[in-house]
């Protein structure tokens, strides 16, 4: 494998104000609209090729969809009943290259399907449909599945409801944070030469003499108007996309379909599974995961039809009762209810419109429109197949470049799969979280949940993360008791993750406000204040981050009434 450009990068508020004057003024190949997996893939495989690339996010990079997933990197086992062996064997492959380049946020996963007497696919099925995924599975280097019975299987899953249960199969497939893949693939981009910000939105299509030259902006920092000139751009705003092509092309054809899919996070003490278990849901027979995160689990996912408001997806009643009744039916001993619930998060998943078909029968494979003129749209994938994803779009753009604007890639072959992605220039993942495990107690005297974190979340970055964290009074305390979240990632996150948002940091640069019950309102204050001296906010600005933030407690909290925010917490 090539190894990546080497680390660091600066990736500040200074930097993100030297790409947005550099977006107004230099001129280039392949402009992306949206900053979820979809559009860095795209960009990063684009800047690998050597074009001039720029990328623009409404808000922040992985807001969207791309931090809401189920994180898992999975062949899809659920396609092969649909028959779409292409997909799953094109999944399977990713998830392989995807451990490759990024060891430190792509994990195996041993997974459990229990198999019921009262289930519509009897053993034999699940045992054949395992036999197939093994089979298109290019690497058995994770593991073959295996069926279990008896005293075996209650040893692997205790808590499980025993009635009816004939067989536990035990397969493989990979977890991943889905914002942290985003970031990594944004930050290689950007270290390829990449022009990258968040929070700009793009308006209208640009055009000069009746001619597409790029694409209107607003900086949403500052609101200045901004026009991008590019000869191409590519529209991948994932469940937004229509509503830019309807702008950008008065198009009144749908070519997308949004299901909303909700997920339910629990401490472990409360539901205390070793590994992921795949279930039928009780009132429809839907697979949804239990899946062990850290000291947490995370329940999901629904999968229903959504017309509302875009930027405002909340989990409704409905959506906790489907995931608590089918998970209290299958662990009877547990019985969850609502305030077991830590959290919540609710995504929209940015679906081909078929037309007709049920929700969890909707295709997961993409599609790439061509027009207006140089503007492309991106629908639909997966996170597991984004890179597959990204380079059709970026061969399309190369076919484009060279006929219309004889532009051509000083690099024409994709190199997304051989260079690793920024932080995972790893050799052997478990032995380097022992050598930095070891590093990190005696250096700073961080315990091993704190180390597997950083680890895990910043790869052979963590070089230049321990500086950071070795500075300053508090670099190496947590920010809050109970979470591995350290404050000294708040200062690499303003220096190295482009962090300009009280959000950015407490819900997506670290995962205080999944993770903590009180959705970290307890520290918020402080965050705002150490963000202010960074970023020269005004006390008025202070203010309103709390307020944007606050209304996102409301989101995922909304469900049980909003007793639980404190809004003094915003003045
Ligand atoms: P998004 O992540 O939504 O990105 C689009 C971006 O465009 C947004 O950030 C938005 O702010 C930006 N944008 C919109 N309008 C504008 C504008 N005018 N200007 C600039 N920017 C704009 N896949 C898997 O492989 N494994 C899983 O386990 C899995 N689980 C899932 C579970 C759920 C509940 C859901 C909903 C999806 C799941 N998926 C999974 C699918 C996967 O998450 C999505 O396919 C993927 O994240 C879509 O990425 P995207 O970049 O296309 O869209």
């Amino acid at each position: 494998m090539n190894s990546s450009p080497s680390l660091p990068l600066e990736f500040s508020a200074a930097s993100r104000e030297k790409y947005v004057r550099d977006l107004g003024h230099l001129p280039l190949d392949i402009l992306v609209v949206g900053g979820g997996i979809t559009g860095a893939g795209i960009v990063r495989d684009a800047a690998l090729r050597g074009y001039r690339v720029g990328l623009i996010e409404k808000a922040d990079f992985a807001s969207g969809t791309s931090s809401k997933s189920s994180k898992l990197i999975h062949g899809g086992l659920r396609y092969l009943k649909n028959l779409e062996f292409s997909l799953v064997h094109e999944a399977l492959g990713e998830r392989k290259t995807l451990l490759e380049i990024a060891p430190h946020l792509v994990h195996p996963l041993k997974c459990l399907l229990p198999v019921y007497e009262s289930d519509t696919d009897p053993s034999w099925m699940v045992h054949l449909g395992l036999l197939m995924y093994d089979m298109l599975s290019f690497s058995k280097s994770i593991g073959s599945h295996q069926m279990i019975e008896g005293e075996a299987a209650e040893s692997v899953a205790p808590l499980l409801r025993k009635e009816g249960l004939k067989q536990i199969a035990q397969y493989y497939d990979c977890g991943a944070d889905d914002f942290r893949l985003v970031m990594a693939n944004v930050q290689s981009a950007a270290q390829a030469g990449a022009v990258v910000a968040n929070y700009v939105r793009a308006e209208d299509l640009w055009r000069e003499k009746g001619t597409v030259v790029g694409v209107k902006a607003t900086d949403a920092l500052t609101g200045a108007r901004l026009d991008i000139r590019s000869h191409t751009v590519v529209n991948a705003a994932g469940p937004w996309s229509d509503q830019l092509r309807k702008i950008w092309e008065e198009e009144e054809i749908p070519r997308l379909r949004t299901t909303k899919g909700v997920h339910l996070i629990l401490s472990r003490d409360r539901l205390k599974i070793l590994h992921p278990i795949v279930l039928p849901a009780v009132s429809d027979q839907r697979p949804v995961f239990a899946i062990p995160w850290r000291r947490f689990v995370v329940l999901g996912t629904t999968d229903t039809e959504y017309t509302g408001d875009l930027d405002r997806v909340c989990p409704e009643r409905d959506d906790i009762d489907y995931l608590l009744d089918t998970f209290n039916h299958y662990f009877p001993t547990v019985r969850l209810t609502d305030s077991d619930i830590v959290s919540t998060f609710a995504g929209l998943r940015p679906l081909v419109d078929e037309g007709g078909k049920t929700e969890s029968r909707v295709t997961r494979e993409y599609e790439i429109f061509e027009g207006p003129e140089a503007v492309f749209s991106i629908v639909g994938g997966k996170l597991t197949t984004y890179r597959t994803m990204a380079l059709e779009m970026v061969d399309r753009l190369r076919k484009k470049l060279e006929s219309s604007f004889s532009v051509k890639a000083a690099e024409p072959r994709c190199r997304t799969g051989e260079q690793p992605l920024y932080g995972g220039e790893i050799e052997d993942f478990e032995q380097f979280r022992e050598t930095w495990f070891e590093r990190l107690r005696q250096e700073l005297d961080l315990d091993e949940e704190v180390a597997t974190h950083l680890a895990e979340t910043y790869g052979n970055a963590l070089d230049i993360v321990v500086p950071f964290l070795a500075a300053g009074p508090d670099g190496s305390e947590k920010i809050l008791p109970d979470l591995p979240f350290l404050w000294g990632e708040l200062d690499y996150a303003l220096a190295r993750e482009m962090t300009v948002g009280l959000d950015d940091f407490v819900i997506r640069r670290t995962h205080l406000f999944s993770l903590d019950r009180e959705q970290g309102q307890s520290i918020i204050g402080e965050v705002a204040d150490r963000m202010a001296l960074a970023l020269g906010w005004s006390a008025e600005e202070v203010k309103r981050q709390k307020s944007r933030y606050l209304a996102k407690i409301e989101v995922v909290q909304g469900f049980r009434g909003l007793g639980r925010i404190n809004r003094s917490s915003a003045s």
